[in-house]
């Protein structure tokens, strides 16, 4: 009899520290099965911690949310500059005055790799306002990888800023290149809950370090909703930027970060009664958000 119950408590000892339940382990008695649960699925004990169960498949959408943009549609005169591939350990810096020196908010989406190295910087992005997104680890084109080697690189990029922001995780996704499959994208949404952006405005500032060039492309391609694709990693780039901001500060625009952008974009209505008798369709053409992953680019 004694036998029996010392046996019996040991298992629930045990069985309570498998479970890691706070509680003494000899009361930990799973909780009452919920009866409400859909029926004929009784596999997992009520006790289980459900943070560690494998994230269910995303049910079917309802309506499809939107989850990628390359800009948005907005009333009113909004834009988001947006820098890759930092932080560096000079251009940042400088780049974070000018944008403080102006009030603006931008978005970094930072390499995982860089990140690690400049932890002060990662924070005091942080500190003065700006959004951070995830840029993958070491940059590589996801569309020539699996999904555990791209998953490896996103997620170890998510603790990374998570550690060196208190926590703080990114909503926000930029794939190297702008090169993702559909698939993948839908697949990355599912796990971490990621908006995909890429850009509508790239003065291909990687390929051609002239800041005189870098200015001239953003001030002929940025119109409300843009969001502009730019490096802090260059020198050439950050050198662009005071006048950049500055002419577009003339221009009327107003800088948001992407989410904020985002939060702002309503659908293009049909048919919209021309405001202005401009000759032709606006000057921006849309790239097809994919199309541009080909070319070797940021
Ligand atoms: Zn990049």
């Amino acid at each position: 009899m004694h036998r029996l119950l010392l046996v019996v408590s040991i298992l629930l000892a045990s069985f309570g520290a498998l479970n890691a339940a706070p509680a003494p382990a000899a009361s930990a008695a799973p909780s009452s099965p919920p009866a409400t649960e859909p029926a004929g699925k009784s596999e997992a004990p009520a006790a289980a911690p459900s943070t560690d169960a494998p994230a269910t498949p995303a049910p079917a959408p309802v309506a499809a949310p939107k989850i990628t943009y390359s800009d948005c549609h907005v009333d009113g005169q909004y834009i988001a500059m947006t820098f890759d591939d930092g932080p560096h350990k000079t251009n940042t810096p400088r780049l974070l005055d000018m944008l403080k020196a102006r009030h603006i908010h931008a978005t970094f989406f930072l390499v995982g790799e860089n990140v690690v190295e400049n932890q002060e910087i990662v924070k005091r992005i942080l500190a003065e306002g700006h959004e951070i997104g995830n840029h993958s680890w070491s940059h590589p084109n996801f569309m020539t990888m699996n999904d555990s080697s791209v998953r490896d690189q996103l997620q170890k990029t998510q603790d990374a800023i998570s550690k060196a922001c208190g926590g703080m995780t990114p909503k926000l996704m930029r794939p190297p290149y702008g090169a993702f499959t559909t698939r993948q994208k839908n697949w990355a949404h599912g796990e971490w809950g990621f908006t995909v952006v890429l850009w509508d405005v790239d003065p291909e500032d990687w390929k051609y370090r002239n800041a005189e060039r870098v200015k001239r492309e953003i001030l002929k391609a940025a119109v409300s909703g843009s969001i502009v694709l730019s490096h802090d990693i260059h020198k050439t780039t950050v050198d662009a930027m005071p006048e950049v901001l500055d002419t577009l500060i003339a221009r009327g625009f107003k800088f948001v970060t992407v989410s904020e952008l985002i939060s702002m974009d309503r659908p293009k209505t049909k048919a919209t009664p021309a405001p202005k008798a401009t000759p032709a369709p606006t000057a921006k053409a849309e790239p097809a958000p994919e199309a541009s992953a080909a070319s070797a680019k940021p």
